[in-house]
């Protein structure tokens, strides 16, 4: 099942299922059984899966997909946490010794945004915008000290994400990272969220980055050192993952950083990011003036 975040022409965001080429409210088809917004709607578990199931099978009316705009499927996690130098070959382009512990950082909230949202900044600000295609991971349930062998079970589905990096602020001053990924717009997710029983093997997934078209980054999340149920085992350890919550589980080869030479985002270009079976995710970028004193 493909969920999603949408807009109607009121502005009112709304949790809708995908049939065909249409969105339906779930809202609505349930008669206000399940709420308004995913995150509410996550809550509710495999229950509100099933419900949700079931009436998307049997809803009739809808909109049509093109007359609707897509929100990032989730637009207000209590967290996104995501992990660095998760792919070998990765740790081999950037040259680092492979990691002996997942690398692990945040990306704020407010940086979410959806699909063809531009990812905005200023040049006083970065001039070294780069993309990272990586599987973003939704929490379904309540997850604290779970364990690996029933970790997926915790899973309400998965999306693309663009973990959108500023690397002089990540790496050329002062190694801030919380900076360098943080900045407004930089994470990019969606267009929808497939749902797990729809991706029986998040670790045999074909992943790409295109800017303009071209291929930058095509890879496998076969390459994942640390794999979807070891990182929830393990960040469920140290903190408490709630319904809704994204885990951002790194990224493969090719990003602009460790080319030669270095290739940086670009006013007008178009990032997109693919994931087998979860659709495209393409953001215009877009350079906006800096600030005039
Ligand atoms: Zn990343």
């Amino acid at each position: 099942m493909k969920l999603v975040t949408y807009q109607k022409a009121d502005g009112i965001a709304m949790l809708g299922g995908i049939k065909g080429d249409r969105v339906y409210s779930l809202h609505y088809a349930t008669a206000g059984v399940l709420p308004e917004d995913m995150r509410s709607f996550l809550e509710f578990g495999d229950e509100g899966m099933e419900v949700a199931r079931e009436a998307l099978a049997n809803a009739t009316g809808g909109v049509p997909l093109d007359e609707v705009k897509l929100l990032s499927p989730i637009t207000n996690p209590s967290k996104v946490v995501a992990i660095g130098l998760n792919y070998r070959d990765h740790v081999d382009e950037a040259k680092l010794p492979f990691p002996q512990i997942a690398t692990m950082f945040c990306k704020y909230p407010s940086a979410i945004i959806g699909a063809d949202e531009p990812i905005r900044w200023r040049r006083e600000i970065t001039e070294k915008v780069d993309w990272e295609a990586e599987l973003a991971v939704v929490i379904g349930r309540t997850a604290r000290n779970v364990g690996e062998d029933v970790a997926l079970d915790f899973v309400a589905g998965y999306m693309n994400c663009n973990d959108v990096s500023a690397r002089d602020l990540q790496l050329e001053r002062g190694d801030q990272w919380l900076r360098g990924k943080c900045l407004d717009t930089f994470c990019p997710l969606g267009p929808w969220l497939v749902t797990r029983d729809d991706v029986p093997d998040p670790g045999n997934l074909g992943i790409r980055a295109l800017v303009n078209g071209k291929v930058m980054q095509d890879s496998t999340t076969a390459n994942l050192i640390y794999d979807v149920p070891f990182l929830i085992s393990y960040l469920s350890e140290a903190f408490t993952l709630l319904p809704g919550d994204v885990i951002a589980t790194g990224t493969p080869a090719g990003v602009g950083a460790f080319r030669d030479p270095p290739i940086w985002l670009q006013d007008g270009d178009t990032v997109t990011i693919e994931i087998d079976g979860l659709g495209s995710l393409s953001n215009p970028c877009l350079i906006e003036p800096d600030f005039q004193n």
